[in-house]
């Protein structure tokens, strides 16, 4: 079988050593096409694939319908809300995500995040310490679990909310579930994000639970910039002159919000979660090694959409 790796923002060395290596194991060819510039490169590169491996890399109609023989799209990464699904779906081709191969990276950057925000974006002054502080995590998944590990190591209290993961793992690994998003958002010193952009989700954190927020209070997204109100978090920036927001993932107004919030304000220069060596090569080989299990086993382990 074909396997293109397709990534506009290239894997590292190591990741591309790695998903050869597992492909030609398993008897496939890899070929790749690496920053490349416009669509149509997408668009022909396709076309005699039979799986594709992407990063943020959009796979969009026009691409499953420029991919004749495509059987298989692994995002390697948690979101997988640049793959248009009903395409693939309705071309029977199985969707897969990565989960988890990235997760320790986005953990890191979000308690990094909290101490950034604590001191002041390091500039010289008095700022505060994340121990004896608490902590909401807004979706206990791969990632809002590893934040609540590491949070506890800083002296943090965890508490968390997400209506799919059962109450009783939480308090087994010390964290407290939130009955709500009020009680959460109304008693936590940092709102911490990790939901999925879903119709459910896209807008949903806005004024209304963040004018809940304690004085002081910090909102931390390493999720997406989608499950934000925009222009209704400008509104309770301006209102709540306390508060503070932080994000890997810039909002479409990032330059408006820096130049009326300063320090208040801050935003990764461009999203970088997932940008460590480690996170990189995880999730390229994880997804290698589920394209040639597919194709030997047909195993549709981490599939995300619903092909019969
Ligand atoms: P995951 O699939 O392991 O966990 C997602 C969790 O969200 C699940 O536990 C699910 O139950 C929960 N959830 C779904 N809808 C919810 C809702 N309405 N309210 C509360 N909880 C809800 O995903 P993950 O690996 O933990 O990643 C979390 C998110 O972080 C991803 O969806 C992605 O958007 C983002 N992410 C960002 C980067 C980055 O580079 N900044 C990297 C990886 C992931």
């Amino acid at each position: 079988m074909k396997i293109l790796v397709a990534t506009e923002k290239p894997f590292a060395a190591a990741a591309v050593n790695g998903i050869r290596e597992i492909c030609q194991a398993g008897g496939h060819e890899t070929v790749l096409l690496e920053k490349y510039s416009s669509r149509e490169q997408l668009l022909e590169a396709v076309a005699d694939a039979d799986a594709l491996i992407v990063r943020s890399d959009k796979v969009t109609q026009e691409v499953v319908d420029a991919a004749k023989r495509l059987r298989i799209v692994v995002r390697a990464g948690a979101g997988y809300d640049n793959i248009a699904l009903d395409a693939c779906t309705a071309r029977g081709i199985v969707v897969m995500n990565t989960p988890g191969q990235n997760s320790n990276a986005v953990a890191e950057l979000a308690l990094a995040m909290m101490v950034y925000m604590s001191r002041n974006c390091f500039t010289p002054g008095t700022g505060s310490e994340l121990s004896g502080k608490r902590l909401g995590i807004q979706a206990y998944g791969n990632v809002g679990r590893l934040v609540a590990r590491k949070a506890m190591a800083f002296g943090m209290e965890v508490m968390a909310f997400d209506p799919f993961v059962p109450a009783d793992r939480m308090r087994e690994e010390g964290v407290t579930p939130a009955e709500n998003l009020e009680q959460m958002y109304s008693t936590c010193n940092f709102i911490s994000l990790h939901i999925p952009a879903t119709p459910e989700t896209r807008g949903s954190i806005g004024y209304r639970l963040m004018s809940l927020m304690p004085a002081g209070a910090c909102l931390v997204n390493t999720a997406r910039k989608e499950v934000i109100n925009e222009a209704e978090l400008e509104k309770i920036l301006a209102d709540r002159p306390d508060l503070k927001y932080i994000t890997d993932i810039a909002a479409d107004c990032q330059a408006e919000l820096n130049e009326k919030f300063g320090k208040r304000v801050f935003a990764t220069p461009k999203k970088m979660g997932a940008e460590t060596a480690e996170a990189n090569i995880n999730a390229g080989l994880a997804a290698a090694r589920q394209i040639v299990e597919y194709f030997g086993t047909g195993c549709t382990r981490f599939q995300v959409n619903a092909t019969e």
